[in-house]
Parts: C-alpha cells; sequence; structure tokens
C-alpha cells in the first residue's frame, strides 16, 4: 500500500477513536451527575423530615401555650402548621422513592402526624369549650407525648434509611471519579499513541516526499545532462556532415587535409593534431598537417614509432604511465589519442591528437565519435586518392609514363589561350623515332617499348616543370614549352636529340643498337596561333628532318 493511502487510512481511524474516545468524559460525567441528582434529593428529603418535626413540635408550642393561658394569640404556630402540612405532605409524597416500602413508610408517619394533629385539635377544642381545668388531665396524659415519640421513631428510621443511601451514593460517586479518571486517563494514553502513529507516518509521508522531490530534481539534472550531451552531438554530427560534404566536393589531396585540419580544430577546439599519411614508396608517414597551438609533432614517423598504427586500432594515453608512442612530443600528463586511418584493412594514415595537460578525459568522452570521424576522414582520404589515381591513369600512358593524347590536346588550348592572354611565346616540338619498325622486327615488340621507355626518360629529364611531354601516337612524341621562344625551342630539341642518340639500350642481354630521333620544332604565333595550325607545322618541320636524312632538328618554315 502506498504511504500516503496509509496515512489517510490511519487519519481517518486515529479520528474516528478519538471521536469516540472524547465521549467517555462525557457518559462518566453525566453517570456522576446523576448520582449528585440523587444525593440532593436525599437530603431535600432529609430536610422535609426535619421540617415536618419542627412543624409539628411548632404546632405542639401553641397548642401548650393556649392550653395554658387561654389567649388566641398563642394559636398563631399551629394554625400556621395547620396550614403548611398539606402541603408539605404532598411535597414529601412527590419527593418520596416511589417504592411501595418508602409509601407505606410515609404513609405510616402521616398516620401518626394525623393523630398527634387530631390530639391538638381536640385539646385545643376542650381548652376553648370546657376550660383548663378539663383539659389539663388529658394534656397531662402521655398519649400526645406517645405519639410524638411514635413520630420521631419513624422519621428516624427513614432518615437513618436515606442517610444509608446517601453513603452508598457517595461511595458511588468516588467509584464513578475514579473510573472517570481512569478512563480519562486511558483516553489520554489512547489519544496520545494515536497522536504518536500519526505523527510517525507524517514523518515517513514528509520522508518519502523529500526523497522523491530529490529524484525528481536529480532526474531534472540528468535530463539537462542529457540534453547537453544530445545538443553536444548534434553540434558534432552537424559540424562532421559539413566537413564530409567538404571532403566530397575536392579532389586533391593538399585541399582535403586543409579541409581536415580546419574541422578538427572546429570539432575539438584547443585539441592539437596531426595528420600523417603513409608513403608506400618509403614504408614512412609524413605529417601532411597539423593544427591547434601544440603543433610541434614529428615530422615523419616509421609506423613502428606508434602503437595504434603497431596494433591497427586507437590508442590513447592520460599520461606518462601510460603506454606511449616514440612519437610523442615531450610533455608530462597529456591526453593523447593516435587514430589510425584504414580503409579495406589498409592503414593509410594516421590522425594524432594531444589535448594537453589541464582537459583531462577530453579526448576519452569523445573517443567513439573520434573514431567514426577518423573512419569517415580515412574514407574520404581513399577517395581523394582513388579520384588522383584515376584522374592519373586516365591522362598518363601506361608504357612511357608521359602524359596521354587527351591531356595533350586540353592542355595545348589552355597554354596557347594563356599564351594569347599574357603575350607569351609558346612552341611545340614533334618528336618521331627513326626506323623504329627495324627494331620491333629485329629485336621483338618488347624491346621496342623498352626502347620507348629510355627515350621517355630522356625527355623528361630534359623539360622544365611547366613544360608538357606526352606521347601523341606509336611512337611519337610531342612537347609544349610554354614561355619558350623559337630559338630556346630549337636548342632543347637539339639535346633531345643527342640524348637520345647517345643512349645505348640493353634489353634481354643485348645491346640493341643506335636509337635516333628526326625532331620538328613550331612556334606560337610565328607557325600558327591555334592547335589546328600549330602541331601541323612541327609535323611537316619532322616530315622534312626525315626527308633531309633523319636524326636532326627542323624548325617549320
Ligand atoms: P621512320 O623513320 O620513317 O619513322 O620509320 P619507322 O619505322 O619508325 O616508321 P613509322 O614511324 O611509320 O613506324 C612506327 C612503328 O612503331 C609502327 C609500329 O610497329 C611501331 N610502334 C607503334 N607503337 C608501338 C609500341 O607501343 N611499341 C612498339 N614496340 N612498337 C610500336
Ligand atoms: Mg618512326
Ligand atoms: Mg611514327
Amino acid at each position: 500500500m502506498k504511504i500516503e493511502t496509509k496515512f489517510r487510512l490511519t487519519a481517518l481511524f486515529v479520528f474516528s477513536v478519538m471521536l469516540g474516545v472524547s465521549t467517555v468524559p462525557y457518559f462518566t460525567a453525566a453517570a456522576s451527575h446523576a448520582t449528585l441528582g440523587d444525593l440532593r434529593d436525599s437530603l431535600a428529603r432529609q430536610r422535609q423530615y426535619e421540617r415536618l418535626l419542627d412543624v409539628l413540635r411548632d404546632a405542639e408550642t401553641g397548642q401548650r401555650g393556649y392550653i395554658i393561658t387561654g389567649k388566641d394569640s398563642f394559636l398563631t404556630p399551629y394554625h400556621a402548621a395547620v396550614g403548611e402540612l398539606p402541603a408539605l405532605r404532598s411535597a414529601m409524597l412527590a419527593a418520596t422513592q416511589r417504592t411501595a416500602d418508602d409509601t407505606a413508610a410515609l404513609q405510616d408517619v402521616f398516620k401518626v402526624v394525623d393523630w398527634k394533629m387530631g390530639e391538638l385539635a381536640q385539646t385545643i377544642e376542650m381548652r376553648r369549650d370546657e376550660g383548663f381545668a378539663m383539659v389539663e388531665p388529658v394534656v397531662s396524659s402521655a398519649r400526645g407525648k406517645e405519639y410524638m415519640d411514635t413520630l420521631r421513631q419513624r422519621i428516624g428510621a427513614l432518615e437513618q434509611a436515606e442517610e444509608a443511601r446517601r453513603l452508598s451514593l457517595r461511595e458511588k460517586t468516588e467509584h464513578e471519579a475514579e473510573r472517570a479518571m481512569y478512563a480519562s486517563s486511558a483516553a489520554t494514553v489512547v489519544d496520545l499513541a494515536l497522536l504518536g502513529i500519526l505523527l510517525v507516518l507524517m514523518f515517513r509521508l514528509l520522508g518519502e516526499r523529500k526523497a522523491a522531490a530529490a529524484a525528481l530534481n536529480d532526474a531534472a539534472g540528468e535530463l539537462e545532462r542529457n540534453n547537453a550531451e544530445i545538443e553536444r552531438r548534434n553540434r558534432w554530427m552537424a559540424t562532421s556532415a559539413e566537413m564530409l560534404q567538404a571532403l566530397g566536393a575536392i579532389s586533391s589531396l593538399d585541399e582535403t587535409s586543409r579541409i581536415i585540419a580546419t574541422y578538427a580544430a572546429k570539432l575539438l577546439p584547443s585539441v592539437s593534431g596531426t595528420l600523417y599519411l603513409y608513403r608506400n614508396s618509403r614504408d614512412i608517414l609524413e605529417a601532411q598537417v597539423s593544427w591547434g597551438a601544440r603543433a610541434a609533432h614529428a615530422a615523419s614517423l616509421e609506423p613502428t614509432d606508434c602503437w595504434a598504427l603497431q596494433r591497427g586500432m586507437p590508442h590513447a594515453t592520460h599520461g606518462p604511465d601510460d603506454l606511449c608512442c616514440k612519437h610523442y612530443a615531450a610533455g608530462a600528463r597529456q591526453e593523447r589519442l593516435c587514430m589510425p586511418l584504414v580503409t579495406q584493412g589498409e592503414v593509410i594514415g594516421l590522425i594524432y591528437l594531444d589535448a594537453g595537460a589541464d582537459r583531462q578525459s577530453f579526448l576519452q568522452e569523445r573517443e567513439a565519435m573520434i573514431v567514426r570521424m577518423a573512419e569517415q576522414i580515412a574514407l574520404a582520404l581513399a577517395n581523394v586518392k582513388l579520384r588522383e589515381t584515376l584522374r592519373r591513369q586516365s591522362i598518363v600512358d601506361p608504357l612511357t609514363g608521359l602524359f596521354n593524347r587527351r591531356y595533350l590536346d586540353e592542355t595545348l588550348r589552355r597554354e596557347l589561350s594563356r599564351a594569347e592572354r599574357k603575350q607569351t611565346p609558346l612552341c611545340v616540338i614533334m618528336m618521331d623515332l627513326d626506323h623504329f619498325k627495324r627494331i620491333n622486327d629485329g629485336f621483338g615488340h618488347d624491346a621496342g617499348d623498352a626502347v620507348l621507355k629510355a627515350v621517355a626518360q630522356v625527355v623528361r629529364h630534359h623539360v622544365r616543370e611547366s613544360d608538357l611531354a606526352c606521347r601523341y601516337g606509336g611512337e611519337e612524341i610531342m612537347l609544349i614549352l610554354p614561355e619558350c621562344d623559337l630559338a630556346v625551342a630549337l636548342d632543347r630539341a637539339e639535346r633531345i636529340r643527342a640524348a637520345v642518340a647517345a643512349l645505348d639500350i640493353h634489353h634481354a642481354g643485348r645491346t640493341l643498337g643506335a636509337v635516333t630521333a628526326s625532331l620538328g620544332v613550331a612556334a606560337y604565333p610565328e607557325h600558327g596561333r591555334a592547335g589546328e595550325s600549330l602541331v601541323p607545322a612541327a609535323d611537316q618541320a619532322l616530315y622534312r628532318a626525315k626527308q633531309e636524312g633523319r636524326n636532326r632538328v627542323l624548325a617549320a618554315p
């Protein structure tokens, strides 16, 4: 049962019992009130008996005085008694206990009273009619005294009976008083006990209310904390969604790294970090970008320097007592987290976070979210890498590593319009290997491929960063030289020709003999303003070089 219901029921019960208990004094008082009434009645009867004797004594005194003196004035008390007696008698009858015995005893008394009053009337009559001498013997006889004695005796008996009754009434009163005392003490004890129970229940109720209020308070606090946590998560999710969207829109690794650094600083305020990317060629991880105040992290690290990389899972440390990685910057009591970036079971990089000394467990609290973020970053990085590879594959010739024809067309258009805009020169060089068929025929297609690779290497070696070398067709190579005039281009072509001629290529244990090339050079704007005119001009120069004996460089006319 709930404490409140218990309390209500108990209160109702206590109220009823107290109500009952409160009537006890009334009943005991009513009983003693009745007893006291009886006592009063008994005393009144006692007074009536005394009065009756007094009245008769007065009447007798009046009679004596009259008989001795013969004066009527002495009869006043007698007449008063005669006048008072009827009323006194009826009052006595009314006041008597209405039992047969009592009434009979009273009638006996009245009988004697009548006799006495008769004797008095008779003697007074005699005195008046026959004189003192006649009445004297009558009066002197003991009859009148006998009546009076009888009366005194009977009234005495009655008085004794009343006395006994009063004694018993007094005893009864005492008993009742005693009972009333006990009853009221018991009632008080019961009341106090019930009040005590009620108080205990009330305190328990208050206690429970207080506990409930405290629980409610706790729940409210918990709710507030949860809301704050949800709010934090929402902000985190919104920011990381924004980051993913930004990452999805770009395809360069540098820009990707920059975005990761920007958003990492936003998501983890005052946490420093570095993004490392794995270089397959050297088996190390190189720092790609750093952020935060304590960003002086190692520029590169070996996989064995980091527990996260070695175990392929996040590795957190909270102080110098934990298992620290070799690549950590010095600093005790710092919270740090290494997150390997893994896609399809392959480590592609590492995010290293350093939360500093004053933010204990900041990273720990967010580790699950950081792990998810790292997974998404790894995916984004893998995408960028894939896109870069695909783009590379789409513009690079796989055999020679030079750019392909498609990319050349694109670049030539772009460079020509730039040259036009900037009013700078531009040259194209068209190169074709001499008698290449013979190599194929003499040594096989693989040997031809080896020659192509070697020649491409030479070409790459002779161009600047801004120049573009591409495989135009089978064994034809074209170069675009922006901001380069005809003279410089001819010089460059000559150097290439000489370098190719100097090649000593071996394949399958055999020397392939001398390889030469013919080159035609055309310049913008002298030989054409668009690719459609410039490339044929270079081609024609090449054609002429072939005609004039090969292994030479010619400019377009
Ligand atoms: P010329 O001096 O007149 O240029 O004589 P050439 O034999 O080089 O004649 P041409 O340029 O017409 O011949 C091109 C030959 O290059 C045809 C083809 O067999 C060969 N070739 C084209 N692409 C490849 C390739 O990828 N690998 C190999 N091994 N040979 C190729
Ligand atoms: Mg050729
Ligand atoms: Mg050819």
